[in-house]
């Protein structure tokens, strides 16, 4: 029984090569889940194997800045030289019909939604061990040299900021952080504070 239609705004996030994108992907292979994922619009280069309009809406930053003056993001930030940002419509649409919505997104979006929407369920993503994460970044060879040590360094600066998240999940095998991430979702569902209302409209109606 479901008491609350309204779907989860659940916001993943924590350092670019923590691993977000797999763990993302394997929660969606989980059966029973009703998961919709929010695909970003940024101006970085697309990467060999991405596709315009499943990994990224790839757009020039002309078009990222007349949609970001129009207000049709729900946040957006600027990334080692590029924009990357949530549109608003989707988002509202997909939690409207129910389904919980995955923001997979950096730190700086992350805080933008937890100022936004308050009941959003904002989760970070850590590595077992810092190594794993710098040596993730190396082993994806589509960045240069520099690209990788100016991520390197704003992973730095974004572990500082997982005190401002509710949940921390340890990324130390995929089907683990997935299965920790699927029993937060659970559980904020069946908080008082989310489910009360409806409950109360469906003992009244008995
Ligand atoms: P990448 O270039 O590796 O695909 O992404 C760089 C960083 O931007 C990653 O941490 C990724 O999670 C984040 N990112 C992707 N889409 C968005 C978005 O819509 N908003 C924000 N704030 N960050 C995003």
């Amino acid at each position: 029984m479901k008491l609350n239609e309204r779907g989860l705004l659940v916001v993943l996030s924590g350092p670019s090569g923590v691993g977000k994108g797999t763990v993302r992907k394997a929660l969606f292979d989980m059966p029973d889940q009703n998961l919709k994922y929010s695909v970003s619009m940024t101006t970085r280069k697309k990467r060999p194997g991405e596709v315009d309009g499943k990994d990224y809406y790839f757009v020039s930053r002309e078009e990222f800045e007349k949609r970001l003056e129009e207000g049709k993001f729900l946040e957006h930030a600027e990334f080692v030289g590029n924009y990357y940002g949530t549109p608003l419509d989707k988002v509202e649409d997909d939690l409207q019909a129910g389904n919980e919505v995955i923001l997979e997104i950096e730190v700086e979006g992350a805080l933008q939604v937890r100022n936004k929407v308050k009941d959003a369920v904002l989760i970070f993503l850590v590595p077992p061990k810092r190594e794993a994460l710098y040596q993730r970044l190396r082993s994806r060879g589509t960045e240069s040299e520099e690209v990788i040590q100016e991520r390197i360094k704003k992973a730095d600066r974004e572990f500082k900021l997982a005190y401002k998240y509710d949940y921390i999940v340890v990324n130390d095998e995929v089907a683990n952080a997935a299965d920790r991430i699927m029993a937060i979702i659970r559980a904020e569902h069946a908080k008082t504070e989310r489910s009360i209302h409806n409950y109360l409209k469906l003992i009244e109606e008995d």
